[in-house]
């Protein structure tokens, strides 16, 4: 499965709790659709304590998200995009669906 979704975007959640919020994806899971995002389906962890630099405890985790809750938060015209995959020449480009531009690869 090839998402159009890449680690490092900022895109917005377009449904639940943290709907209408943005932040930018810290890692991306392909095989299963799904994405994590910085700060946003915090889940509490209880971390188990594992030396002196690892202090246990329960501690905030952004938790994997369907992909189709978050929508990608284009740099050109910063609104929430569709995008689709486009091949232009030999390099598959990510276009905007509001401003026609290209988002990254
Ligand atoms: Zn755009």
């Amino acid at each position: 499965m090839r998402l159009s979704i890449r680690k490092g975007d900022l895109v917005e959640v377009i449904s639940g709790d943290d709907k209408g919020r943005q932040g930018k994806v810290i890692e991306v899971d392909a095989r299963k659709g799904r994405v994590k995002i910085e700060g946003i389906n915090m889940v509490k962890r209880h971390e188990r304590a594992s030396g002196a630099r690892k202090p246990g405890g329960i501690i905030d985790k952004p938790a994997f998200m369907d992909r189709s809750n978050v929508m990608l938060v284009c740099p050109r015209c910063s609104k929430p995009s569709r995008v689709h995959l486009e091949r232009r020449g030999d390099r598959r480009v990510r276009v905007c669906k509001s401003c026609g531009g290209e988002v990254g690869s």
